[in-house]
């Protein structure tokens, strides 16, 4: 391997006001020219501030797509329609693949400190999984591998890294979701799969990204150019890897859907309003 990626994109966070009013720092959102693809969106959601009036998700819908949380600080308490419910904890994730559909509520809860940390990534799903029955993957803090690799420290929520596996298992997207902390003057070299959309979401810290400086809060999006990336930090960073293969299909975003056709996303407002929505 020789070739590296170079950059393509580095995004600076939007704010923007989601479910009940909470502000999120939101870095990719799904748009029809699906220049992420599997990748729909990426929400960074921090409120560290305990005067503010604590707001969540209350139930809403999803269809089409998977929702990943992951959190580093504080938890988000979880419940849906189908009679799932849990506490997604500090340094769990949750992998929701909603398929045919879900109606949920995610509640942000602060830990002691007041604090409130973590992602939510949407990955698509193919046409033929658009309408498969809901799943889970509920993934506790201690069953997520950690691996210590040239000043890396690199958690591993899916993939594999040096043939050590994370716990998500069959997902279209075939993807790698890895939390990687670098020590300060660490150098990174990560092989990526030729063909896969590869995304760092730096939090922490600052680095050269293929040589592209960048600090945190930046979503960096590697070009498709190279078979491997490469990060260097001076004084230490945190990232989220995110990459996937591409389902390369028409996508069709409305709200907390994604379909191929504008029909289905009809139909799919027909269901909700007629009760049908959620499939025995
Ligand atoms: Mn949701």
């Amino acid at each position: 391997m020789t070739n590296f990626r170079t950059v393509f994109d580095i995004v600076d966070p939007k704010l923007v006001a989601e479910g009940a009013g909470v502000l999120v720092r939101r870095s990719i959102f799904p748009r029809a020219s699906n220049d992420y693809d599997p990748f729909l969106l990426f929400d960074h959601f921090a409120f560290n501030s305990p005067e503010d009036e604590m707001r969540g998700f209350p139930m809403h819908p999803h269809r089409g797509i998977e929702t990943v949380t992951y959190m580093l600080a504080g938890s988000v308490a979880h419940r849906d329609s189908l009679g799932n419910a849990g506490v997604i904890a500090v340094g769990d994730a949750q992998w929701m693949t909603s398929g045919s559909g879900i109606l949920h509520e995610e509640m942000p809860q602060r830990d002691a400190n007041g604090n409130i940390y973590g992602f939510q990534l949407w990955v698509n799903l193919p046409a033929a999984q658009k309408m498969s029955p809901p799943r889970y993957q509920e993934i506790k803090s201690n069953s997520i591998p950690v691996i210590e690799k040239d000043g890396a420290t690199i958690r591993i929520v899916a993939g594999e890294v040096d043939g050590l596996r994370g716990p998500v298992t069959e997902i279209a997207a075939a993807p790698f979701y890895l939390d990687v902390k670098l020590a300060a003057g660490s150098r990174f070299v990560f092989p990526t799969p030729i063909g896969h959309a590869v995304l760092a979401y730096l939090f922490e810290g600052a680095g050269e990204f293929a040589g592209e400086s960048a600090e945190a809060l930046s979503m960096v999006v590697f070009k498709d150019d190279g078979e491997q990336i490469e990060v260097k930090s001076e004084t230490g960073a945190q990232f989220m890897l995110i990459a996937g293969a591409p389902i390369k299909e028409t996508i069709v975003p409305y709200g907390p859907f994604v379909m191929n056709t504008v029909e289905e996303i009809q139909q799919t407002l027909l269901e909700l309003r007629d009760g049908t929505f959620i499939k025995p």
